[in-house]
């Protein structure tokens, strides 16, 4: 493998030792520690298994963080009746609310992470935080797409004047890191491109990227072809496929080729162990932030 590798866990491990000094300071001011509060909808295995591991996190660095459960059976008012009644803290104090994605479909999505007040949106979904966002004025960023930049600004890959082509043009990944990328200062000044399902010479245009994220959910949409010699390739999708020669009969796997094209890239990113680890201590991060907003 040529590329050196965009190593998320151990940076999360990094990041998660300042955010502990950082609680415990703040627990010790305020006489509680920062609350997270996770609602999670259904029985789906994984988004338990997310939970379970931004639990875990949370823990991990003194996060007091709760999963309320609802049944598959809620509907989109029981939905926005519970996460209104967690903004009034009947559940405990809720520094920051999270609504684990997807919801089932027969939930309006949108009207429950709506219900959400802007101040503890730790997942930056809020039209608030999106518009604070896109004027450059960031508040809560969305984890995702705030842990790529962090991967990029920590192994001191430049942005300034590069091309960073995107690959998902979603709320939640795409968008708001093109705005990161395209926003002023560290991390960021690059010329963003980004593609989605009906772009056309989708590999012609990767190919022009000194930074390239996929962002897709599609395995091996990515292969070494389309991409530049010495480019910093960030892999954000995240799809489980079938091995047999694993215990579970699966394995997870990105959007990128991964073998192929580590003998291309200057950087990669793996999965698992690239992005996901940094989502989640993004989370953190926003979590604090909103417990200090408060105070
Ligand atoms: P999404 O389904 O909302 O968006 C997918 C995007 O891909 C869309 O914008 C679509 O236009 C584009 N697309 C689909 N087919 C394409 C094609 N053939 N060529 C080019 N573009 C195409 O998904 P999302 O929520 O942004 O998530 C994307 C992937 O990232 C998923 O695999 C998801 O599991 C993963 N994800 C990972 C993390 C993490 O922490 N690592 C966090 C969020 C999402």
């Amino acid at each position: 493998m040529k590329a050196r590798l965009l190593d998320g866990k151990a940076l999360a491990g990094r990041i998660e030792d300042t955010l502990r000094d950082e609680v415990q300071t703040f627990a010790k001011m305020v006489g509680r520690p920062p609350r997270l509060v996770v609602v999670l909808v259904g029985e789906m295995a994984a988004s338990a298994s997310y939970v379970k591991s931004k639990a875990a996190a949370a823990a991990r660095v003194g996060i007091d963080a709760e999963v309320v459960r609802a049944p598959v059976t809620a509907d989109t008012e029981q939905l926005v009746g519970l996460v209104e009644a967690l903004s009034r803290d009947e559940h405990g104090p809720a520094d920051g609310i999270l609504v684990q994605l997807p919801l089932p479909t027969h939930i309006d999505t949108q009207r429950v992470l709506d219900a959400v007040p802007a101040e503890r949106d730790v997942d930056g979904f809020h039209p608030e935080n999106a518009g604070l966002l896109s004027q450059g004025r960031p508040r809560f960023v969305p984890c995702t797409a705030a842990g790529v930049q962090r991967m990029l600004i920590d192994a001191g890959v430049e942005t300034a004047g590069k091309h960073a082509v995107i690959i998902g043009r979603s709320d939640i990944v795409g968008k708001p890191l093109a705005l990161l990328f395209a926003g002023r200062g560290k991390g960021g000044d690059a010329t963003v491109t980004i593609c989605h399902s009906r772009s056309e010479d989708l590999a012609g245009i990767c190919r022009k990227a000194d930074i390239l994220v996929a962002a897709v959910g599609k395995p091996g949409l990515v292969t070494a072809g389309m991409v530049k010699p010495g480019a910093a390739v960030v892999d954000v999708g995240i799809n489980r496929v079938a091995d047999p020669s694993a215990a579970s009969g699966s394995r997870l796997v990105g959007d990128v080729d991964f073998a192929s094209v580590a003998e291309v890239a200057g950087w990669i990113s793996p999965v698992p162990g690239g992005v996901g680890p940094l989502t989640v201590a993004m989370l953190l991060a926003n979590t604090l932030l909103a417990a200090e907003l408060r105070m």
